[in-house]
């Protein structure tokens, strides 16, 4: 079982995954958006993280929901409310249990992911965070591990796509052969689920 400490380590480990990464995030939003991605998200999480410190919830569904309201508020960009909305609605679907299953996880991310698809209107290959994290959720049932490389792959193979979604589909065709930062993001996430189960 899940229980809120589990999810204080995944938060923990996805800001400092991002802030290890933050200039190679900015640097893809570079070619295809306003270069601050990783900024963005530097900033976002390390809020998410002092929150987390401070206040101390006692449930997995109160991490989410903090960390997701420090995202909204924090991050100016449009992956800070796509990024919170994921939180937030996954932290909503867990409820208030002190404990979670990882089907139960599995099943709350879903919820998130359909709330975020909802939010920006993107569906699967319109080079955004999407195309990681909708396999990722296809593969969380099988293992961490699983989820993490499912997502790692969706992220590459957002190259060659063109975006129809978000600051980059401004560019039309010129976005093709450019990895989309928000699904590296989204990788690095899921890729701290991992790190938080220990596997
Ligand atoms: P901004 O584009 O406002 O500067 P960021 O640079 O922080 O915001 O985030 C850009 C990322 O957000 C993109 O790489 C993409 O993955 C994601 N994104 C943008 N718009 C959408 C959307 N409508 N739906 C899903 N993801 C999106
Ligand atoms: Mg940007
Ligand atoms: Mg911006």
């Amino acid at each position: 079982m899940l229980d809120a400490e589990f999810f204080r380590r995944w938060m923990t480990a996805a800001a400092a995954s991002v802030d290890r990464e933050a200039d190679r995030l900015t640097a893809l939003d570079s070619p295809i958006g306003d270069a601050d991605h990783g900024s963005n998200l530097r900033r976002g999480f390390a809020a998410v993280a002092a929150a987390l410190e401070k206040e101390a919830p006692g449930t997995p569904g109160a991490v989410l929901a903090l960390a997701g309201r420090q995202l909204i508020s924090t991050v100016g960009g449009a992956s800070g409310p796509l990024y919170g909305t994921l939180l937030r609605r996954t932290g909503k679907a867990l409820g208030d249990g002190a404990e979670v299953s990882t089907e139960q996880l599995a099943e709350a991310l879903r919820t998130g992911v359909d709330a975020v698809r909802t939010l920006g209107g993107a569906a699967p290959g319109d080079k955004t965070m999407i195309d990681a994290l909708v396999p990722a959720v296809d593969a969380l049932g099988e293992s961490f591990a699983a989820a993490r490389a499912a997502a790692e792959e969706g992220a590459a193979a957002t190259t060659p796509l063109r975006a129809r979604k978000g600051r980059a589909s401004y560019l039309g065709e010129r976005s093709i052969g450019h990895r989309d930062p928000g699904a590296t993001s989204a990788a690095l996430l899921v890729a701290a689920l991992e790190e938080a189960a220990g596997e």
